[in-house]
């Protein structure tokens, strides 16, 4: 891992060492000695990239932490601290604002963090990336930017898959401009219905709103499909890429979407930061979504003219440090490829897909042909908080709920499932612990 090794606090002079030590217990799993298997055989290194995470060497409840909660957030690699830290310790100044030394360094560092995510979405240009709070953020900015056009009778079409931030942000333009909400429903796999999807699109479609990947259900959307069909009839589409940035390489360029949206604290980076990726043209014909300092041109009591995008759009100081963090982060993935990352999660699902079938009582709720990195399921008779409530006694970590997915939990007529999402550093053994998990689950509560 050059990445992380460049960022090491070796490089910083004056970095107080006794600071950074994370982890006082850090010595009760040594990377590499955590008894997870090694690699899997195309030289994925899963053990040497779970080293570069300080939190699986610390025990959870007096085991080593299996972590399958990554659709929620991710654990961060040294790397990532290390730059979060770097900035406040060598580097903190404001950006875009001063003639200082650091202010300058500050500017290039966030600037150079934009460039990083211009690369990542294979964007064309990095004034085409803003930086938000996060997918949730993203989506609200352009709900209430690019939603200033609505008319009464627009036709905004999202899927039954989204996530509460791409629904709510939409049911409320609706109600604002009198426009209307039409979703694509899914099948009882979770498969996006591309036919009805064709029905529903018509004259008055404004915008479409989908997932790249579901949260709840790991279903992967038809971008490609989706994309066309909409353009063919003049709307642009917006894709909430919170699930697949960190799981598949994106390319909104070759996608041909209009905006995508993702949050850094789901690809190994802080929380606070996200982007959203827009068109430059249609960024430009935007305006702005919060007002305030960085975004203006001039400034005058008769009259303020607003700054190019992306400027436009990141009103007051944003989160620099969350952006040189997110910086690092994609220097990570990429480092190991984003191919090589999807090959081994899709891997890790199967398997995980063959293990949890197999337990007596456990239905998984999507099963779409397309999947990434998530699995949900319910345990008969068993409410899945409580599913979750044992899993963590023995150090396994999932998350259960609606996953701010309440339609779609409707839709296949549960109120809740567990849900196990996988992430870059999981492996194999971690599956059978999961597996193993839920026999005793059943053993005690079935
Ligand atoms: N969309 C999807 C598909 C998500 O999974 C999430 C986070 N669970 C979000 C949007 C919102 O992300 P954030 O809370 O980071 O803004």
């Amino acid at each position: 891992m050059t990445t992380s090794a460049k960022l090491r606090r070796g490089d910083c002079p004056d970095f107080p060492a006794e600071k950074t030590r994370l982890s006082p217990s850090a010595a009760d799993f040594p990377a590499g000695k955590t008894g997870l298997s090694p690699s899997v055989p195309d030289g994925y290194d899963v053990e040497r990239i779970r080293g570069e995470f300080p939190i699986f060497r610390r025990p959870i409840r007096s085991r080593p932490l299996v972590y399958l909660d990554n659709a929620a957030t991710s654990q961060k690699p040294q790397a990532v601290i290390d730059a979060v830290s770097r900035f406040y310790t060598t580097d903190c100044a404001n950006i875009h604002r001063g003639v200082h030394l650091l202010a300058e360094r500050a500017t290039e560092a966030y600037e150079q963090a934009r460039a990083k995510v211009r690369r990542l979405l294979g964007a064309r240009r990095a004034d085409e990336i803003v930086f938000v709070r996060g997918a949730t953020e993203a989506i609200n900015l352009v709900a209430d930017s690019f939603g200033r056009r609505f008319q009464p009778g627009d036709e905004i079409v999202i899927s039954a898959l989204e996530h509460h931030s791409n629904i709510v942000p939409w049911q409320m333009l609706a109600e604002r401009t009198g426009a209307v909400l039409r979703v694509v429903p899914v099948d009882e796999r979770g498969e996006f219905l591309a036919d009805e999807y064709r029905r529903l699109l018509g004259a008055k479609t404004r915008l479409v709103a989908v997932a790249h990947v579901s949260n709840a259900l790991g279903t992967v959307l038809p971008l490609e499909e989706i994309i066309a069909l909409a353009h063919g009839h003049d709307a642009p589409v917006l894709v909430d890429g919170a699930q697949a940035a960190p799981h598949l390489p994106v390319d909104v360029a070759a996608l041909d979407c209009d905006f995508y949206a993702f949050s850094g604290h789901k690809i190994y980076g802080p929380t606070g930061i996200g982007v959203l990726y827009g068109k430059a043209a249609l960024l430009e014909s935007m305006p702005p979504y919060q007002t305030g300092g960085g975004m203006i041109r001039s400034v005058a009591f008769e009259k303020t003219t607003f700054a190019p995008v992306p400027c436009r759009f990141e009103a007051g100081t944003p989160d620099i440090a969350g952006a040189i963090g997110l910086a690092a982060a994609v220097d990570f993935v990429e480092e190991i490829g984003l191919e090589a990352i999807a090959r081994h999660e899709s891997r890790l699902l199967d398997y995980a897909t063959e293990r949890l079938s197999a337990i007596a009582g456990v239905r998984l709720i999507g099963t779409a042909s397309r999947k990434a990195s998530i699995l949900s399921f319910v345990l008969d008779g068993v409410h899945p908080h409580d599913v979750g409530t044992i899993l963590d006694a023995e150090g396994i970590a999932t998350r259960t709920g609606h996953h701010c997915a309440q339609p779609l939990m409707d839709r296949f007529g549960v109120p809740a499932t567990t849900r196990a999402s996988l992430g870059l550093y999981n492996t194999r053994d971690e599956i059978d612990a999961l597996a193993a998990g839920l026999e005793k689950v059943s053993e005690v509560l079935r």
